[in-house]
């Protein structure tokens, strides 16, 4: 009530607080997002909260599971953290961005022996999680009655010490299940880090997410290209130029050797290995690929 009185009063500061994961997988990765958005947060790390320098954001360190609850509050504006996190707890709040990093999947994953037969394999069975609400979507979405045990930490041995039949779990290489002799046999959801904000941000705190939100599509575009440079014959250069996609058309500049041009452009990181080998067949020399900071378009 009292944070609804300071939200709606005149006097409420132009500024975005911004929760974190305190410690854990998504931290490095939402600190160095910030910092490649230009946002200087220098100051300590074992604080609960710490404020940018030049730029209109304070941060909060919180748990992960705890940020959705803060940003339906309102006791943060925005928060970064796990799709997964997310949609388990249902939250009203707004899921935007996603970030590209903390990328995982919520698998069920049954003893490695077994003959995996479609979702009704699972039906009457015990699914040890910590994901309730989202394996319980998944069992309605295929009509399938299972016990959902839910437990907080190391799931992956339940099925070993007798506590479940399969497990729902969040898996990126798949090693953990591997070693504990599970194999996976779905997938209920594609997860990665998302910015998730409040509904009732003011103008002016709109105006500022804005700004981040650029900010954070530049680093982003830039992640997934590279800026290109060759040397390329004359009497090849068209050619070689209508491989070049561009963010409008490729630089080509003379070089002093008679009869070369330099030409500069962009690739998408996705095309990058083919295009170079049709450059390289069509006499482009001194290939030279150079990451990009950031990109504005
Ligand atoms: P906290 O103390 O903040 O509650 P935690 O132990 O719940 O931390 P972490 O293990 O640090 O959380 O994972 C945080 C998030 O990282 C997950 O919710 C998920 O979005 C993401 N993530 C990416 N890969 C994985 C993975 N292989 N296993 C678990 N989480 C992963
Ligand atoms: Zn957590």
């Amino acid at each position: 009530m009292q944070d609804k009185e300071l939200k709606s009063g005149s006097e409420k500061p132009a500024k975005l607080r911004l929760a974190i994961q305190k410690s854990g997988r998504l931290y490095d990765d939402s600190i160095r997002l910030l910092k490649e958005c230009g946002i200087d947060i220098s100051n300590g790390v074992n604080k609960l909260k710490t404020e940018a320098s030049n730029f209109p954001i304070e941060l909060y360190f919180l748990r992960d599971d705890d940020i959705p609850q803060y940003v339906e509050d309102g006791v943060a504006d925005i928060g970064f953290v796990g799709e997964n996190v997310v949609y388990e707890k249902k939250k009203k709040v707004i899921v935007g961005e996603k970030l590209g990093f903390g990328k995982c999947r919520l698998c069920i994953a049954i003893r490695k022996g077994e003959t995996y037969t479609g979702p009704t394999f699972l039906d009457k069975t015990r699914i040890a999680t910590s994901y309730p609400v989202l394996v319980e979507a998944f069992l309605q979405k295929n009509q399938i009655t299972a016990e959902i045990h839910e437990i907080s930490g190391s799931v992956e041995i339940a099925p070993g010490i007798g506590l479940a039949d399969s497990i729902c779990d969040l898996v990126s290489s798949g090693s953990t299940l591997f070693m504990n002799g599970l194999k996976e046999v779905e997938t209920i959801l594609e997860s990665q880090c998302v910015l998730i904000q409040n509904r009732n941000l003011s103008e002016e705190q709109i105006q500022i997410l804005n700004r981040l939100i650029f900010r954070i599509q530049s680093v982003k575009k830039a992640k997934n290209n590279k800026y290109i440079l060759l040397n390329a014959p004359n009497n090849n250069l068209e050619k070689i130029i209508s491989l070049l996609p561009g963010m409008k058309s490729p630089t080509v500049l003379p070089l002093a050797q008679e009869g070369w041009s330099s030409v500069h452009s962009v690739l998408k990181e996705n095309e990058f290995w083919d295009i170079i080998e049709q450059l390289k067949e069509s006499g482009a020399e001194g290939i030279l690929v150079i990451p990009i900071e950031k990109m504005i378009v």
